[in-house]
């Protein structure tokens, strides 16, 4: 059992107090024995001398009075007239004038001649040994005589030679050892010669004890002379002891009371000590689970105060590093801006509080990377700073504005309409978009927006971001300022599914489909190579096109894989065909992102090299805006991808922004008219871009492919522009790989020996 600190400190004290008090209480106890012995023994010693004294001032008075008698005339004169009545009468004077009982005449023979006594008679012979024959001092001894002890002093009567003895005694009876107890503070006994008890102060019990030797009973004993008497000086040790052992009572009295409220006042002080530690411990406790604003109840100027003190100093600085790195979690370093996590349990909030429908736009800094590129890290930190004081300044958003990745930045505000939603974005990018100076320069920067609104019932910040995220890329694509999701919910649903997850097994599983699509000569219809475009053939959603999957792989660089799957297929195809007689070039799609990697051309050279394919049969398709944002690193990797002999293409062309200048210098081979202006060639102004394009594409040696030819009308009309190669369904649909093999095969001349025929070639 563990017993509480407040308890466990009573206990020790008291136990501690205990111990001295018994370590006191057997200390007095044996020295009060020790003083009641020695005060008894004293007391005895002082007995014995006072016990002689009184003999002898006995033995005194009764040599007096004798010698008194002995000398007076007329009892000398009786003594010799043998006057019996006058020597009774004599010896009964003197002796009442002392108090002796006793008193004897005898004659010098040793015959009593008279007497007061009953215990000696005339004509008895006294006690011989009493009688010294010539002693003329007087002769005083204690004699035992019929169970009686008696003090007897004897003087000679002469006249002028001895004519008798004159003794004189008194009775040592209880009278006289009541007396003696008295003078001596002791118990007296007097023994006659024959053992028996002649007076005692004792009452029989003690008495007994005393004769038996009890320990409780100190006794001295005194002989009384040659007759064997003897006087029994006793102190009762009890009674000695009774006034120590009253003390000793009281002292365990006080004992017990000091040890009683020294355990009482030692249990308040431990608890006093304790109770504020076990309140302590709780607030431990507390803040050990995370509850740092718990208040610390305890107060005071003692070391536990201090501690509470420190404890409550603690928890300030606890909570406060809680906070800071809370913060650190939920911020954008760069522009103290909420970060993305922040961001997406702000806008889940707003969503839970149901006040409306809750829009997310999205805002990306046009050409940001070319910001970078051109003016310096410094001037791109410095546009998302001034982006970011401005989204904090302005009225936007009804949570806190952030910043998701690079140059993306968010919002988000209930909204009644899209129209409304519309006008929130246009003001938004309006205030951001206005000069921002760097260095004492000012750069025009621009962005682009993306709006969601929720497309279903149940829409999440993740699910809005993504939509507003879709909203910005058909923004660029259709090369507007800002453009609103227009999802479907089934497309929302679709966007919501865990696509990366998906995605990536895709590509282990083998799910990804190539088609080819051909591309054919406009003069004759000709099949003069292919384009390989991928699609994913999903375990539930059955056969889906690239725009449901590409823009997401980009997004999350998930696309390398792809382009690598395509690559290795499109050239094992390529490689196939080409040894069955069918040298026809596959072209496959390159994104921005593959060509941001520096490795790209080694892939390609190992996909080539594993095949065996001659590098002119790959053609590599970049779109516009694969190069636009690091222009200087896209060109060295198509650099590298042209030395080692693939062909590559621009695809596309026209819905990006590319420059001219970099067009020049781009090692590239083909440029494909984006199938916007095919389909719109009705229209003079778009027909003469496209004019203009073939003839851009021709004074830069280029073979122009437009894509996107539906109908014979069209394709005949680009054929007039100049145009020599078309794509579209007016030759044919994309189709799968083996389907593509059957339909080039009816209708080029196999040839495993010569050269692929190619337009250059057979033009
Ligand atoms: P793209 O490279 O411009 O491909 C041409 C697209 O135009 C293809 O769409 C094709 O089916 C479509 N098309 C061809 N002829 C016609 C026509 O006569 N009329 C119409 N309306 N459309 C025609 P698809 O297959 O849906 O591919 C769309 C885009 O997805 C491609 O545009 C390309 O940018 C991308 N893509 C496809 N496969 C891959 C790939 O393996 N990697 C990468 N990075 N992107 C790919
Ligand atoms: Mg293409
Ligand atoms: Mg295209």
């Amino acid at each position: 059992m563990r017993l509480r600190l407040s308890a466990r400190i009573a206990l020790t004290f008291s136990l501690l107090l205990l111990a001295v008090l018994v370590a006191a209480f057997v200390a007095v106890s044996a020295a009060n024995r020790a003083n009641a012995h020695r005060e008894v023994d004293r007391q005895i010693g002082v007995g014995i001398r006072v016990f002689e004294r009184v003999l002898e001032s006995n033995r005194r008075q009764l040599a007096q009075a004798a010698q008194v008698l002995a000398a007076d005339y007329g009892f000398r004169e009786a003594v010799a007239t043998h006057d019996a009545d006058t020597q009774t009468s004599a010896l009964e004077n003197q002796g009442a004038r002392i108090g002796s009982e006793v008193g004897v005449l005898i004659s010098p023979d040793g015959v009593v001649m008279a007497s007061t006594t009953p215990i000696v008679r005339p004509g008895e012979r006294f006690t011989q040994a009493m009688l010294p024959a010539l002693a003329n001092e007087p002769v005083s001894a204690v004699v035992s005589a019929g169970g009686r002890v008696y003090q007897l002093v004897v003087v000679p009567v002469r006249s002028p030679l001895l004519v008798a003895w004159v003794a004189m005694g008194f009775q040592l009876d209880s009278h006289a050892v009541t007396e003696l107890a008295s003078v001596t503070g002791l118990q007296v006994t007097l023994l006659s010669g024959e053992g028996t008890v002649a007076a005692s102060t004792l009452d029989m019990a003690s008495l007994a004890a005393v004769i038996d030797h009890s320990p409780d009973w100190v006794t001295t004993e005194v002989p009384l002379g040659a007759s064997g008497a003897r006087a029994l000086l006793s102190r009762s040790l009890s009674e000695a002891l009774a006034p120590f052992e009253q003390l000793t009572r009281l002292l365990v009295l006080i004992a017990a009371a000091a040890l009683a409220i020294s355990a009482l006042a030692v249990l308040g002080l431990a608890r006093h000590i304790a109770r504020p530690l076990q309140s302590l411990t709780r607030v431990i406790d507390r803040i050990r689970s995370g509850d740092y604003h718990v208040s610390v109840p305890v107060s005071r100027a003692d070391e536990i105060g201090a501690v509470a003190d420190g404890l409550r100093a603690m928890q300030g600085a606890v909570d406060a590093r809680d906070r800071a790195i809370r913060e650190l979690a939920y911020t954008d370093a760069l522009t103290g801006l909420r970060n993305r996590t922040a961001f997406t349990s702000a806008v889940d909030g707003l969503i839970a509080e149901r006040r409306g429908c809750v829009a997310v736009a999205l805002v990306n800094v046009d050409r940001f990377r070319r910001i970078n590129e051109c003016l310096g890290y410094g001037a791109g930190d410095t546009v998302l700073r001034a982006w970011a004081d401005r989204l904090r300044g302005g009225d936007f958003s009804d949570v806190a504005p952030a910043r998701l990745a690079a140059d993306h930045f968010a919002v988000a505000r209930v909204m009644p309409d899209d129209a409304a939603a519309r006008a929130w974005a246009g003001e938004l990018l309006a205030a951001l978009t206005t000069d921002v100076v760097f260095d004492g320069q000012p750069i025009d920067v621009r962005g682009t927006a993306g709006v969601a609104l929720p497309p279903g019932e149940d829409a999440s910040a993740d699910l809005l971001l993504r939509c507003a995220d879709a909203a910005v890329e058909r923004a660029r694509r259709a090369k507007s300022d800002v453009a609103l999701y227009e999802g479907s919910p089934e497309d929302a649903n679709r966007a919501q599914l865990s696509l990366w997850s998906e995605l990536q097994r895709a590509v282990e599983r083998d799910e990804l489909r190539l088609y080819l699509q051909p591309k054919c000569r406009l003069k004759d219809g000709a099949p003069v190579g292919a384009e390989a475009l991928i699609r994913w053939q999903h375990p539930e959603r059955g056969l889906l096109g690239p725009a449901e999957f590409v823009p997401f792989a980009e997004q999350t660089g998930l696309i390398r894989s792809v382009t690598q799957w395509a690559l290795e297929r499109a050239v094992a195809a390529a490689a196939r065909m080409a040894r069955e007689g069918v040298r026809l070039p596959i072209s496959v799609n390159i994104s921005a992102v593959d060509l941001a990697d520096a490795r790209l051309p080694a892939r390609v050279h190992q996909c080539l090299e594993a095949a065996g394919l001659p590098p002119a049969l790959l053609k590599l398709e970049i779109t516009e805006s694969g190069f636009i944002d690091d222009p200087a690193h896209a060109l060295e990797v198509l650099d590298a991808l042209a030395a080692l002999g693939v062909g590559l293409s621009i695809d596309d062309f026209g819905t990006g922004y590319s420059s001219l200048s970099y067009l020049a210098r781009m090692p590239v081979s083909e440029l494909k008219i984006d199938r916007s202006f095919v389909i719109d060639l009705r229209q003079p102004e778009t027909a003469a871009v496209v004019r203009s394009a073939i003839e851009l594409a021709d004074r830069l040696q280029m073979q122009t492919v437009a894509e996107g030819i539906e109908d014979a009308g069209v394709a005949e009309r680009l054929r007039e522009m100049g145009c020599e190669i078309g794509q579209g369904y007016h030759y044919a649909k994309p189709m799968p790989e083996p389907d593509y093999e059957r339909w080039v095969g009816a209708r080029v001349v196999k040839d495993t020996a010569a050269a692929a025929p190619s337009v250059a070639a057979s033009a």
